[in-house]
């Protein structure tokens, strides 16, 4: 059998190892099984206690199950007793096969305990799934996916729950909280989830609560709140602003939030997961700066895209890319437009690397299953969502998102009921646009193949490969007085296009802003340190005499490489293939400039205590330059410098990058002489 386990989104959690997924399905938007839960639990045993009275509709015959773990005390049918069941499956589930009588209302009541596991090591890392039920004073999880719970093989649910823990310990699962009491006898607490659910999930731990409330119009207040572990409690305030902000951005962007509450969770495991109105993760996660200004407001976004519209996962999974799009992607765009223009290169750098064969469509794309699965459904995705407003505009393309959460809300949507939001809100007709980036893989690639100005006026021929795409091509006409863009329609292989400019242009680029997803020519893609940190074929030149600086940079290059370089003395020629240099500034400069490699940029000159630069060599082959004031300073990068694979140039103080950035790469453009 298989429990579905929906809805849950791991967070965004690449610097700590953790992946993302998404869920495999989803139930409809009819409740058919009431679950009342009543569960104590004493982490300490790690004993389980629960009670459950199912109610369900009809008499026809359902398959109940429970992991045989589990030892049952007491089980009835409508009052009868039922017998044991000798029908456990191969993955250890014991199944029921019952039969109602009369046409109403059929009532199931189960009492069982058991033993839960114990946590993995703390350090465990990666995704949580196929872990079962744990207990553990410092934290337990009880994945919705395992069953702890009876379920009812294919239907729906609700439930209500009651959680019962000794004083000191406090939990939760998703769903309103409507009692509470915490005092030497114990913590009790009572949670209803009147939606659909994609199953349990419960927390518990040593946590300290801290609460807001977040004031709606014309609604009930949401309750916001922290769990965190005493060591932690000064991180709950920025959290709580955090919610509080993403909460109300996305109310006025899309409309209402759709449950009563929220709450982040502290975990004595390495990881992140994002679950309804709830997101639970490490210690040491919720440490790092980036989970509160990304990843939170992309699980907190998943509250209407996933968990408040359900995704149709017959025809693809839409859910990560609108979230991506509106999470990840306008956090970049909200902080300037060059960092939105960064993302977008990151993408199209990403898709354009994809291995044939791995390059999927993005209809196919249901979850994460690897990282490739991710680029496409995640970021692809994502940027067919810009093209979009790019083409709509954004009032419109906001009133579509509007109108599909008004009425798909609780509802399983999927392409198709977006692309017909976006065509009511636009009068656009969208079937070639969504067919063509729905049902291909790969990405169309595109040239200016002619140009030529006489006066104003220029005529320039764009051409692209087969498949042929509809595209909005931009075209940048630069002069003498500035820049101006005109987007063209290409519907063929190739065509030419004239253009009256306002004056005499002197070249024109292709798309040099990346608004369009297609395979980017090489010298788009400006060098970024990863490419030689991920080359096996890499050499190091260390460009000092220090025996101190000599070792901190082997040290580094061991920590920032994937694998051993062949050293290279430094008086020996330039060694073929990609290059590590690190060296002190004057000597860098020194090599670089006797061997005729490009010099130092001059916006990095002089500044911070560490510069590091990737650069192209004459011959096409990556270099990657790290020039310290010490040793002391090029130690000081082995713990954040790996992290930083997507950049082209950083400046560091001690282990503090104070600025960094991608360089902006050649566009496709063609001059044009009279
Ligand atoms: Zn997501």
């Amino acid at each position: 059998m298989t429990v579905a386990r929906l809805g849950l989104t791991l967070l965004l959690l690449l610097t700590v190892g953790v992946t993302r997924q998404a869920c495999a399905s989803h139930p409809s938007s009819v409740v058919e099984v009431q679950h009342d839960l009543r569960i104590v639990l004493h982490p300490a045993t790690r004993e389980l206690q629960a009670e459950d009275t199912l109610t369900t509709a009809g008499n026809s015959i359902v398959d109940l199950v429970l992991p045989a773990q589990f030892e049952i005390d007491q089980f009835t049918l409508n009052g009868q007793p039922v017998a044991p069941s000798a029908d456990t499956d191969s993955e250890g589930l014991t199944h029921w096969r019952l039969a109602g009588e009369g046409t109403g209302t059929q009532r199931i009541f189960l009492r069982y305990h058991g033993q839960l596991a114990t946590l993995p090591d703390t350090d465990h890392r990666g995704t949580l799934q196929g872990l079962p039920p744990m207990a553990d004073v410092r934290g337990s999880f009880l994945p919705g996916g395992t069953g702890w719970y009876p379920q009812i093989q294919g239907r729906t649910f609700s439930y209500r729950l009651t959680l019962e823990l000794p004083a000191g310990q406090r939990g939760l699962v998703p769903g309103r909280l409507i009692a509470e009491t915490d005092d030497a006898q114990g913590y009790r607490a009572t949670f209803d989830f009147p939606f659909p659910a994609d199953g349990i999930d419960l927390l518990a731990g040593p946590y300290e609560v801290q609460q807001r409330w977040l004031a709606q119009q014309g609604t009930d207040p949401i309750r916001l709140r922290t769990w965190f572990h005493p060591e932690i409690r000064d991180l709950a305030k920025d959290y709580l602003d955090a919610l509080n902000h993403y909460i109300e951005f996305y109310s006025r962007w899309i409309g209402e939030y759709p449950f009563s509450e929220f709450s982040v969770v502290s975990s004595p495991l390495q990881t992140g997961f994002g679950m309804p109105a709830m997101a639970y993760l490490g210690i040491d996660v919720l440490r790092l700066p980036f989970i509160r200004t990304t990843s939170l407001g992309h699980e907190v976004l998943h509250n209407w895209w996933g968990n408040g519209v359900y995704t149709d996962y017959e025809t693809g999974n839409w859910s990560e890319g609108l979230t991506t799009f509106m999470a990840d992607y306008t956090y970049k765009e909200q902080e300037s437009a060059q960092a939105g223009r960064e993302m977008r290169l990151s993408w199209l750098r990403d898709l354009a690397a994809l291995p044939p064969g791995q390059d999927t469509t993005l209809r196919a794309f249901v979850a994460r299953t690897h990282g490739s699965s991710q680029i496409v459904g995640y970021d692809k995705a994502a940027f067919v969502f810009l093209m979009l407003r790019d083409r709509l505009g954004t009032e419109a393309f906001d009133r579509a998102l509007r109108a599909f959460w008004r009425e798909q809300r609780f509802r399983r949507a999927g392409w198709l009921d977006l692309r017909h939001a976006f065509e009511q809100s636009s009068g656009i007709q969208l079937a070639t646009f969504f067919e063509q980036w729905l049902t291909r893989s790969g990405l169309p690639k595109l040239r200016i193949e002619n140009a030529a100005v006489e006066g104003n006026r220029i005529r320039v021929t764009v051409a692209q490969t087969e498949p042929v795409y509809v595209l909005q091509v931009p075209l940048v006409l630069e002069s003498e007085t500035g820049r101006e863009t005109h987007v063209v329609e290409l519907s063929a292989l190739r065509k030419e296009f004239v253009i009256d400019a306002t004056s005499a242009p002197t070249a024109v680029a292709l798309d040099p802003d990346l608004r369009l997803a297609r395979r980017l020519d090489s010298k788009e893609l400006p060098p970024i340190l990863r490419q030689v940190m991920i080359d096996a074929g890499t050499a190091l030149v260390v460009a000092t005499s220090k025996s101190g600086f000599q070792d901190a940079a082997q040290q580094l290059a061991d920590k920032l490489l994937d694998s051993s370089p062949r050293i290279v003395d430094i008086a020996q020629p330039v060694p073929r293939g990609p290059l590590l240099l690190i060296g002190a500034a004057a000597e860098v400069d020194a090599y670089l400039e006797q061997h005729g490699l490009p010099p130092r940029p001059l916006q990095l000159r002089n500044r911070g205590s560490a510069q590091v630069w990737a650069a192209t060599q004459p011959d096409g082959n990556a270099l990657l330059i790290i020039s310290a004031a010490n040793a002391q300073a090029l130690q000081s990068l082995q713990r954040p410098l790996p992290h930083y694979g997507r950049q082209s140039w950083l400046v560091f103080d001690g282990a503090k990058a104070i600025d960094r950035g991608v360089w902006p790469g050649e566009s496709l453009s063609w001059r044009l002489t009279r």
